[in-house]
């Protein structure tokens, strides 16, 4: 099942294909999809943007309409050329978008819906989304403020709550707490204002580097080479994530992984530069801090 941070991915994506341009093409296998389109043609308005909301994915065409997916189970979006080869099958298509340049393809999403402006902003299904960590400003305060708010929840978990700051995948969940000398398994309320501050800090200063080692583009690739160390051989690119059982970069004690989250997502940390709750034999904490850098 596609994640938050996933779906996040799959907008800026779409949206980068989309955005500006004109609908020259749209089919869908829901029928109340379909009755919108009879009565209000899709073919002729303009992509305006796309957004990413929780498991939702929002596509807002001129005219105020906007079409939301639910991406849960099995549900996704493939952009592709005009006359490129899909790769599902017909029978999996609930929506296409074409215009000139891309077509975007719905293959089973379960739930599909249009909503006006109005409309959507009545609906609490939909939530909102957090602050923007690849905003050209980012509302730190309150992003801050909506961390804050989670006390008894498990940091890494609200890293990845696209409604508390979007942006954050799995993978620089684990890098941010790395860099920051924070154990991923810690509930909010234990941080300190300066550790607060070094994970908003880290979140977007990292998510801003691999942005523009893609070549300015506001897009960060789900499978991309991310990279968190400076480094740009392969195999040295991150501190922590999917090195389970390997050296620490910065200690050499062996980096551990657990599942973690609603999602099950795979967390990583170093025992000795991360310390928590369990007791870690001839370490002092103290000098853990110092070495990350971030006070
Ligand atoms: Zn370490």
């Amino acid at each position: 099942m596609p994640e938050g941070d996933t779906i996040f991915r799959s907008a800026r994506a779409l949206g980068k294909a989309l955005t500006g341009r004109v609908v020259t093409r749209f089919e869908t296998a829901l029928a109340q999809l379909a009755s919108v389109d009879d009565n209000a043609p899709l073919t002729g308005r303009t992509i305006e943007k796309v957004e990413a909301r929780g498991k939702w994915l929002l596509i807002y065409f001129s005219g105020d309409l906007i079409l939301t997916t639910h991406m849960l189970m099995s549900g996704s979006w493939h952009i592709y050329r005009p006359g490129e080869r899909w790769r599902l099958g017909r029978r999996s298509m609930r929506v296409v978008i074409g215009t000139a340049h891309f077509e975007a393809v719905a293959f089973n999403v379960p739930v599909a819906r249009f909503f006006t402006g109005r409309t959507l902003a009545r609906n609490s299904a939909i939530p909102s989304l957090g602050p923007d960590l690849l905003g050209d400003t980012f509302a730190e305060d309150q992003a801050r403020a909506r961390i804050l708010a989670r006390g008894d929840q498990e940091i890494a978990n609200v890293l990845l709550n696209q409604r508390v700051m979007a942006g954050l995948g799995n993978v620089y969940k684990v890098e941010v707490c790395f860099l920051c000398g924070i154990h991923p398994f810690r509930k909010v309320s234990s941080l300190s204002p300066s550790e607060l501050d070094c994970l908003l800090h880290q979140s977007r200063r990292l998510l801003g580097e691999n942005v523009r080692a893609e070549s300015g583009e506001k897009i960060v690739t789900y499978t991309g080479a991310r990279r968190t160390t400076g480094r740009s051989d392969t195999g040295a690119r991150l501190w922590a994530y999917g090195r389970q059982g390997q050296p620490c970069r910065r200690c050499g004690a062996a980096i551990l992984m657990r599942k973690q989250g609603p999602g099950a997502r795979s967390t990583y940390w170093c025992p000795q530069c991360q310390p928590g709750d369990e007791p870690v034999a001839g370490w002092a904490t103290p000098s853990a801090r110092r070495r990350t850098g971030c006070g």
